[in-house]
């Protein structure tokens, strides 16, 4: 059999049971046989329910003899169950789940693993529990280290762990992808032996040798084809090199109202580098909300109109682009620039982009509005792309496509695990802002029980008497806008009619007209509200020095790396800023991060939290990058085994390039496989 087949040439795999295992991602045999475990169950040892002492950790082989559901109070119910063995009897109990006490009727057989605790005596308190169906052969479920796989509705553990031992015993064998230098190198045990270690191992820990040795091969597939990417943009040469000692880039050095942080610095000279270079580039800007990164991109744009180039920002929202505009025209102007704004709603759009294609505007700020059709440009040199996590790659590529080889300039706040970032981004060059301006006082974070919420608003009373400012953020509710429209419409109403009356309070929210919110960005940034009511529409990029305090209603609504982008738009001058979070979280993951925003004001902290709390599914970036459906690695526990795959990565490509050589087959084919997918 190959692994290529279906699995419904397995003995006893119909189409209803193709179906089912198609639920869990598996068509094929080969997926069947990287449907790994997600953990173990050691049932060499069966404990005799006579040896049972309280605080033991088990496994029996018993038979139920009498269950019942048991009602304790009105919330609290529990199934209590009677097993036995040859040696005795043991009750178990299952708190909240009495509907176990029909699952498991008198007569049932099966193993139970759990903990002996205390119950009126002693008893197994909620023990995983797995029953035997009849007379298949039990020398893969019992008597060994028995797979616990991830199920479906209708297939079982034991069906998954008779039909994982068939295919093992009928399947080709597999073929070895992986350099032998390599396998030996890292003391990985050959495919064949590998996978039924997987499956059915001697020892837990062999069977975590061979799943290394795959989730290695994964992340090694993936680190070849990024880095070949990479190289082999690094191998183009582009036909015009940019000027990078002009006089416009000396007069902007020396209009700076401060000194550039380290960080910044180290960024300015990266790119300039890359733009005086013959390589095109393509460098991703990485930093913390707050620390910067506009005056660094204005080296860059600067750079490229003293070589007769153009340049072009785009963000991802009219306000920010609007923000943006104003920045750089003050910097920019007094260089002889001119700045040009084009959102969905500007005025004479048409004469401005008439301007914009003449070459008359050097820069070019704007939203979406950039990459249509119609917009043309002279002769673009640079592109710059705020927030680019915002935008799909079609998007920023369009953009691209309006210039000659342009420079291209990606700026994200988006904190990423250090560790992750090179494999996310890898295909790009990075530059990382690892500090934030001077002068900044970190901002204080804290939950605000309901009690206590008449204080704060008394706080944000005195903080507008100080002239100072207060973001009032209430959650996006993906169902519904309407339902978001009115949380914040409602809280805006009675709270400037109620506790906050007297201050100027003002209202942001994604359904009004941009025009609408410009004029309510602009009052506020001038200092002319006290409290703004609004959406997440002023999550991003938003600067206003002035905001001190930011409340975030039913902050557990959102996630890690929002709430830190929000709390972001504060903190931002000399004055200590607070942060302050309502509602009560319903789940403990929500609870859990409340509590890390407590605790701390670092986004890579904070990023590698949420990496473990929501699992690199959901971190953006990820699915660009190809690891976003790892099969076997997980980047959380093989962060190791990532970096190991980087580094042989980057060798064998060193040696290597072409992946010519036989050995590399396999991973020129990995390389082949990603770039389709991700060039
Ligand atoms: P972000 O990286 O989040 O886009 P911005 O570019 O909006 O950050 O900068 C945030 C604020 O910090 C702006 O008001 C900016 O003028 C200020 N700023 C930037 N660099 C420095 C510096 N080196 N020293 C002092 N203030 C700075
Ligand atoms: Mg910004």
């Amino acid at each position: 059999m190959l692994a290529t087949d279906s699995v419904s040439n397995l003995p006893g795999v119909g189409d209803k049971r193709a179906e089912l295992l198609g639920n869990l991602g598996i068509a094929t045999v080969r997926d069947l046989l990287f449907h790994f475990p997600r953990e173990y169950q050691d049932r060499r040892d069966i404990a005799a329910i006579a040896d049972i002492a309280e605080g033991d950790t088990v496994t029996i082989e018993a038979e139920v003899v009498k269950s019942r559901p048991v009602r304790l109070r009105r919330r609290l119910s529990l199934a209590e169950v009677t097993l036995r063995d040859a040696s005795g009897e043991i009750r178990a109990v299952w708190f909240g789940q009495d509907y176990l006490a029909r699952v498991l009727k008198p007569g049932a057989r099966g193993f139970f693993t759990g903990t002996a605790g205390k119950w009126n005596g002693v008893a197994l308190r909620n023990p995983d529990y797995e029953l035997q169906t009849g007379d298949e052969d039990d020398l893969i479920n019992s008597g060994c280290i028995v797979p616990v796989y991830r199920l479906t509705d209708g297939v079982s553990q034991r069906m998954l762990r008779r039909l994982v031992r068939t295919t093992l015993d009928m399947v080709e064998p597999l073929p070895e992808t992986l350099p032998l230098t390599l396998r030996n190198a890292h003391a990985f045990p050959e495919p064949n032996a590998a996978i039924r270690q997987v499956h059915f191992p001697d020892e837990i820990e062999t069977a975590r040798a061979a799943r290394s040795r795959f989730a290695y091969e994964e992340l090694l597939g993936i680190q070849i084809g990024v880095l070949g990417l990479r190289a082999k943009r690094h191998r183009e040469v582009k036909r015009n090199r940019h000027v990078i000692d002009g006089p416009r880039l000396r007069d902007l050095r020396a209009s700076l109202p401060f000194p550039l942080t380290a960080g910044q610095q180290r960024a300015v000279d990266d790119i300039l580098n890359d733009m005086g270079s013959h390589r095109p580039m393509v460098r991703l800007l990485q930093g913390d909300v707050g620390c910067g990164k506009t005056v660094v991109a204005l080296h860059a744009i600067a750079a490229a109109c003293d070589g007769g180039y153009q340049a072009a920002l785009m963000a991802p929202t009219e306000i920010l682009a609007e923000q943006h505009g104003i920045n750089l025209r003050e910097l920019l102007a007094p260089l002889g620039l001119d700045v040009a704004v084009l959102t969905g709603s500007t005025a004479n759009a048409r004469e401005l982009r008439e301007r914009i294609a003449s070459g008359a505007c050097d820069v070019v700020v704007g939203t979406h509005a950039l990459i249509q059709e119609k917009t043309r440009f002279h002769n673009l040199g640079l592109v710059i792309i705020d927030e680019q996590h915002r935008f799909g790659v079609v998007q920023r590529s369009t953009l691209v496509d309006k210039g000659y080889e342009p420079e291209l300039l990606h700026m994200t706040a988006t904190p990423i695990p250090r560790t992750l970032a090179i494999t996310v981004y890898g295909g790009m060059d990075i530059s990382v802002i690892d500090e934030l301006p001077p002068g900044r006082t970190p901002v204080k974070t804290r939950r605000i029980t309901p009690a206590k919420v008449s204080d704060l608003y008394g706080y944000i009373r005195k903080q507008a008497a100080k002239g100072f400012q207060t973001y009032y953020v209430c959650p996006l509710v993906e169902e519904s806008a309407a339902k978001q429209l009115t949380a914040v419409t409602k809280h805006f109403e009675e709270l400037s009619e109620g506790p906050l009356e007297g201050l100027r309070t003002g209202l942001l929210h994604g359904r009004m007209a941009s025009s609408e919110k410009d004029e309510v960005m602009h009052w506020f940034k001038r200092g002319e509200i006290d409290v703004l009511f609004s959406t997440t529409v002023i999550e991003v990029g938003i600067d206003c020095p002035n905001a001190t305090t930011m409340v975030i209603e039913d902050a557990a609504q959102f996630g890690l790396t929002q709430l830190h982008q929000l709390r972001g738009r504060v903190g931002r001058g000399a004055e200590q800023s607070h942060c302050f979070l309502l509602g009560k979280p319903k789940t403990k993951d929500g609870m859990k991060r409340l509590e890390v925003l407590c605790a701390s004001t670092s986004g890579f902290d904070i990023a590698e939290a949420d990496l473990e709390l929501r699992g690199p599914g959901e971190f953006q970036g990820l699915r660009q990058a190809g690891l976003s459906d790892l099969r076997v690695a997980d980047l959380i526990l093989d962060v190791r085994l990532l970096d190991a795959a980087r580094r042989d990565a980057q060798a064998i490509l060193e040696a290597d390039p072409a992946l010519s050589k036989p050995e590399h087959a396999h991973l020129a084919e990995a390389a082949r496989a990603f770039e389709r997918v991700y060039a």
